[in-house]
């Protein structure tokens, strides 16, 4: 088995396609020799060989010896210098590279097969000392640290050799590495031996093939340490075989004059504008641009600097983009005036520059509208549309964040701290800004969620209450920070000791999870400027780009997008991204508004029927009015009303003082709220006396709901705009649930029809389900001979199909999937492999019993990428998601499309 590949120029035994094999700096190392780019010339050792040395305890395949050795041998061929020789000394770097980029992760050493002998020989032959002296200690801090294991002992202890090189800086009042001289750089190589042989108990070996050896074997280990394996788990990569080893031939960018080092990418990777973005230093070598120890120069200036380097530079740039035809993350080194390639891979960026670089290739004539819409990562996408926090006056000020939570609802927000909704909602009143902070929020909190600029939760994870309504929202959350301790009583928060009072100002990043006690300049999105009238489309490019780049996604989308929404705004906003109808109204949010929660609690506390008919007829014309504003704000599109979900004991207040507000509203005894609240309460609500079993047992609340989604209906019918309600019965397990409340329904929108004087052609409304529990899945052909459509609601399928409650699996849920029981959190990505398999099941046996059945999904998963590629493979018509996250879902649906042509 072949497991080295050599490459250099015109010699490359490998190339670009080659990535799982050679990892993608290997492969691309090949690719480039191969296209006459100047590369110094090496070999790559394959990810085989590290999945070999996992799996064998270390141990490498026999034959990886010989082919080393050999491919050794051309390299110094190529070269003309030997490794382990003293009089031309070949020097190598060794550097890992996975089939996916994981920037930074694992280890580099540069200069190995260096040792006392032929750094001197470097020495002369390069006729620098300095410059010898310098790579060997800086291979001697590699090597110490990567290979030999001498680090920090803790995170408060210093480097072992920061420690050393600053006492020699201060023993000779230097401030800058460059100011040492070669006399000071031998002292420091000889204390650097010392403290490694003192250390790890072992020398520093000066045989150039063990050092080669241990190298290698580091950077096998390095796949496994555990930032690498954070790196993975955070990015989703899965299934690779391991890292390769690439043993490259040293060239210098710190041999004095004509030297240098840079990093550019080929565009702007903030912005995406086609201009050529890096920057440089002038003799150094490897890490120093990055390490932010000297300041490097914009890549401009080396035009200046070196004329002829940089045109070469700039040929090379467009020779690359031309030919991976994407933007490319370029590492270069110029030895003595001559350029060098060390690297080029698809270059990492921002949501803005991914949309600005394939829109401007398309009409450069680079690549195709479907490449772009292919290539964009619909993940990152929603992050166009997001407020931000201005990262220039983060960076001018040196703010660093209190603490963090997860990035539940992107964008940036600034405002006052407040712990109640109440109080957000009265300062709001007065145009102050808020940033709403709970322990964890509850449907109650809505007003004072809705008036702020951000929100803050202590405990909760990316489905809780707080991050599925801000998202919906748009608006910006940090979710589960769990270093906040929240004293309600006292209107304070106190982080790791420092204290936050209410009113003073706090900033968030839903992009990040960072929270900072400081007030940030916050900047709208431009696109939803331009969406919402405020700015002109000529204005803005970003939109402009954003517009004709969605033309291109819905060319190729064959999946249809709805929106879950409650209000006509959300509508609105929606319809602006491009819904194409509702998914799902949750009626019960329309009922903590104004009055309506007052009535709510009067139809909840009333002893019969009798009493239960006079609250909800008083509920009958908000609930109208709320689907009249609905239906006009959809003009003509679908919208799918659900009825009554969750327990009642959400809509009353449980502490005390709430429960004797309440009791002088309504002019009752505080006995009967408490008894009442007492009364409704269930051991695990989420499966208790919700969704159609309320209706079941309270016929008269779904009548009322019916006839105020028909009589609106209706009006809005006869106001000339049409209407295509859709009444869904939620929770439903059993066929004769679906019956019974579907009677309820069809017989009160008949009346009201009859009442209206308007025929069922004229508002062709549908009745049908959610699919959320199992036994529905399972039965879904008797289900669907009572239901015309089925929506699933993968929250509570997968609450119940898993058997994780919605409320606190967020405790577990992550040691599972840093355990790799789940891949992703089984809330945010749909669980394909159980929960997917009910979904797939539901869909045959319904549409086996009723053919024309209309399939749609309404839980979080509707906006998840990943899990609309599969909700397009099992041949659903459309998926809902919050309106902030529809031009995603269109993407990923765009993209599920092509990925099966
Ligand atoms: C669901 O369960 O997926 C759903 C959409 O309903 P809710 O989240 O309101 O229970
Ligand atoms: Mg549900």
């Amino acid at each position: 088995m072949k497991h080295v590949y050599f490459f250099g120029e015109g010699r490359s035994e490998g190339d670009g396609s080659m990535k799982e094999l050679l990892g993608g700096k290997g492969a691309n190392l090949a690719e480039m020799a191969g296209l006459g780019i100047p590369v110094p010339p090496g070999f790559t050792i394959t990810t085989q060989v590290c999945r070999h040395y996992q799996e064998h305890e270390g141990a490498h395949p026999e034959a990886l010896e010989a082919q080393i050795e050999k491919h050794l041998q051309l390299l110094e061929g190529a070269t003309g210098k030997a490794f382990g020789d003293a009089d031309c000394p070949l020097l190598v770097s060794v550097r890992s590279g996975a089939a996916v980029s994981m920037p930074g992760m694992m280890d580099t050493i540069l200069n190995l097969g260096l040792n006392d002998e032929i750094v001197a020989a470097l020495a002369s032959a390069a006729g620098d000392e300095r410059f010898a002296y310098d790579s060997y200690r800086r291979l001697l801090q590699m090597y110490g640290d990567v290979v030999m294991g001498l680090k920090p002992e803790t995170e408060a202890d210093p480097d072992p050799f920061e420690e050393i090189l600053d006492a020699v800086k201060a023993e000779v009042g230097a401030t800058l590495d460059t100011e040492l001289s070669a006399e000071d750089l031998k002292r420091l190589v000889e204390r650097f031996k010392k403290v490694i042989e003192q250390k790890v108990g072992r020398a520093f070996p000066q045989d150039p093939k063990e050092q080669l050896w241990g190298a290698i074997e580091a950077v096998f280990r390095s796949w496994d340490n555990p930032r690498a394996m954070k790196y993975r788990a955070l990015n989703n990569i899965a299934g690779l075989l391991g890292t390769a080893v690439n043993v490259q031939a040293m060239v210098f960018g710190n041999m004095g004059e004509g030297c240098g080092t840079g990093v550019a990418f080929t565009r702007d990777p903030a912005t995406g504008e086609n201009a050529f973005y890096g920057e440089y230093l002038m003799n150094a070598q490897g890490e120093d641009v990055v390490a932010g120890i000297r300041t490097p120069k914009p890549i401009i200036e080396l035009a200046e600097e070196m004329p002829q380097v940089y045109e070469q530079l700039t040929g090379i740039r467009s020779k690359l983009e031309q030919h991976y035809r994407d933007m490319q993350d370029i590492e270069f080194t110029i030895e003595r005036g001559q350029l060098y390639m060390l690297q080029t891979r698809t270059g990492k960026r921002t949501a803005f520059s991914w949309l600005r670089s394939q829109v401007e290739m398309v009409h450069e004539g680079l690549i195709t509208k479907e490449e772009a819409v292919a290539r964009i990562p619909a993940d990152d996408y929603s992050k166009l549309f997001a407020p931000i926090l201005d990262q220039e006056d983060i960076a001018n000020r040196k703010l660093v964040p209190m603490t963090q939570g997860l990035n539940a609802s992107p964008g940036g927000a600034s405002g006052q701290a407040v712990f109640s909704a109440e109080e957000a909602e009265q300062r709001a009143e007065r145009g102050e800004k808020v940033i709403l902070v709970r322990i964890e929020t509850s449907p109650e909190d809505i007003g004072g969620m809705s008036v702020a600029q951000g929100i803050v939760t202590a405990r909760g994870g990316m489905t809780s209450h707080a991050a599925v309504v801000a998202r919906g929202m748009g608006c910006p959350c940090v979710a589960g920070a769990g270093e906040l301790h929240i004293d309600y009583g006292a209107r304070e928060i106190t982080v790791r000791g420092t204290k936050i009072r209410e009113g003073e100002t706090l900033s968030i990043d839903g992009f990040t999870g960072d929270i900072y006690s400081a007030a940030i300049t916050v900047k709208p999105s431009e696109i939803l400027q331009v969406l919402t009238g405020q700015m002109k489309a000529e204005d803005s490019l970003l939109y402009r780009q954003y517009a004709e780049f969605m033309g291109w996604v819905d060319e190729r989308r064959t999946l249809g997008v709805r929106t879950n929404a409650d209000s006509p705004r959300d509508v609105a906003t929606a319809v602006a991204f491009g819904a194409e109808g509702i998914g799902l109204t949750r009626t019960e949010h329309m009922f903590f508004e104004g009055d309506r929660i007052v009535a709510m609690r009067e139809m909840i506390l009333a002893e019969d029927e009798a009493g239960r008919r006079a609250a909800l007829a008083k509920l009958l014309p908000m609930q109208r009015e709320d689907f009249e504003g609905i239906f006009c704000a959809l003009d003509g599109r679908p919208a799918t009303i659900r009825l009554l979900d969750p327990p009642l004991h959400e809509f009353l207040p449980h502490d005390a003082e709430g429960q004797r507000d309440v009791a002088d509203v309504l002019g009752v005894k505080v006995e009967a709220i408490r008894e009442k609240v007492e009364a409704l309460d269930e051991v695990n609500p989420m499966l208790g006396h919700r969704g159609c079993r309320l209706g079941i047992t309270y016929p008269e609340i779904s009548e009322m709901q019916a006839r105020a989604v028909l009589e609106a209906a209706c009006a809005v019918h006869k106001a000339g705009i049409s209407v295509r309600p859709e009444i869904m019965i939620p929770l439903v397990g059993h066929v004769r649930e679906l019956a019974l409340q579907r009677e309820v329904v069809v017989r009160v929108a008949e009346e009201v029809l009859k009442e209206q004087g308007l025929s069922k052609a004229e508002i062709p409304y549908l009745v049908g389900t959610m699919i959320e529990v199992p036994r529905a899945a399972m039965t879904a052909d008797e289900v669907a001979g009572e239901a015309e459509f089925f929506s699933f609601g993968t929250n509570d399928l997968t609450q119940m199909g898993c058997g994780f409650s919605r409320d606190d699996a967020g405790r577990f849920l992550k040691t599972y999937v840093a355990q790799g029981i789940y891949d992703r959190d089984p809330f945010q990505a749909l669980d394909q492999g159980g929960v997917g398999k009910l979904v797939r099941m539901a869909c045959e046996l319904g549409r086996k019993a009723r053919p024309n059945l209309k399939l749609g999904i309404c839980g979080e998963h509707g906006g998840d990428p990943s899990s609309i590629r599969f909700f397009h493979d099992a041949g659903l018509d459309y998926v809902s998601c919050s309106p902030f996250r529809v031009p995603v879902a269109r993407l990923a649906a765009a993209q599920a499309a092509l990925a099966n042509e």
